[in-house]
């Protein structure tokens, strides 16, 4: 008899993340076991607990998630898990802390159908963030089309912040971050200019870019804008954009990038039922969405 599909999701926060919660179920969970406030040390006894209860036939059955609100507490979860694998003796294991990875995958593929990103100049504005950070990625790594990495401004409110995420980024990919400091209306402007993608991933209801950012002329060409609280992060964007023009720009908001971000979500809980050795992270998540988007 087929076992029950039991996912565990691990999350380092103090409480595991209700929308996580959900999507897990409406992807057809049966079992969901929600870990909260989980450190690395106590990975192990958890995952083995997930890997010697059920025999090696049915271990496609049982499946990990690590969420959270900190992408390094939440890798460094994901890593402790991976290291307790040996042999057949293995569960499938999907990492997108705070949504990080699916949001990210879907506004780049939401960019990308509007510009090759090769070569080109972007802006992330709050790109310090789990969601900016991996934009910056994933739009730096070797998935992306062709070879010559875009120059990726990655925008923050304090300099050194913005210099230190760069540093985090160059340890996991080649890419050539410009860190770059945006802390009000003039700044953001000045992030923007020549750019020709920009991204905003602020917190929720926080105006990064104010009114004429998209008049000129050298405007970026695709603007994607995360933020679904009003505010928006752009001002001029509706949260339902998928592609309108908007003075001299293409635009998405946040519920117009959100439809493919949960298309991806879903379908990656799915494949972790199909087999018992999928790990899917940052990179696999991106590939994961150009395929369902194609
Ligand atoms: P986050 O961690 O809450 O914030 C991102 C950055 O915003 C922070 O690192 C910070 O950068 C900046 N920030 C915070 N408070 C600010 C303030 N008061 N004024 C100006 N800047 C501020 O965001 P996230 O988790 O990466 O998510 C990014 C956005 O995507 C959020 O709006 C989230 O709600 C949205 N989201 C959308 C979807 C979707 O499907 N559409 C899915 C998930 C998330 P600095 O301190 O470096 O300036």
């Amino acid at each position: 008899m087929c076992k029950p599909k039991i996912l565990i999701q691990f999350d380092p926060d103090p409480h595991a993340s209700t929308f996580d919660s959900i999507v897990a179920i409406d992807s057809g969970v049966e079992h969901l076991l929600t870990q909260s406030g989980v450190t690395p040390g106590q990975i192990e006894s958890l995952v083995h607990g997930a890997m010697f209860t059920r025999g090696p036939q049915d271990l496609k059955n049982t499946a990990l998630f690590f969420g959270g609100n900190d992408v390094a507490k939440t890798e460094a979860l994901v890593n402790a898990a991976k290291k307790c694998f040996f042999g057949p003796l293995r569960v499938s294991v999907l990492s997108d802390p705070n949504g990080s990875n699916t949001t990210a995958a879907a506004a780049v593929i939401c960019a990308e159908k509007h510009m090759d990103l090769t070569g080109k100049t972007i802006t992330i504005l709050a790109g310090t963030g789990p969601v900016g950070q991996r934009i910056a990625q994933i739009i730096s790594g070797p998935a992306a089309p062709g070879s010559c990495s875009p120059t990726i401004r990655v925008c923050s409110r304090q300099i050194e912040k913005a210099r230190s995420i760069c540093d985090s980024l160059r340890a996991k990919t080649a890419g050539d971050f410009v860190p770059t400091q945006s802390g009000n209306a003039n700044e953001a402007l000045a992030a923007i200019e020549g750019a020709d993608v920009v991204f905003a991933a602020g917190a929720a209801g926080v105006e990064l870019l104010p009114m004429t950012w998209n008049q000129r002329p050298d405007s970026p060409v695709v603007a994607v804008d995360l933020n679904a609280v009003p505010p928006a992060g752009i001002h001029g964007i509706d949260v339902m954009d998928a592609g309108q023009k908007r003075g001299q720009s293409i635009c998405y908001g946040a519920i117009g990038v959100g439809g493919l971000k949960m298309k991806i979500h879903k379908r990656a809980l799915q494949m972790l039922f199909e087999t018992n050795d999928q790990v899917l992270e940052v990179e696999e998540i991106y590939r994961l969405g150009l395929a369902l988007n194609g």
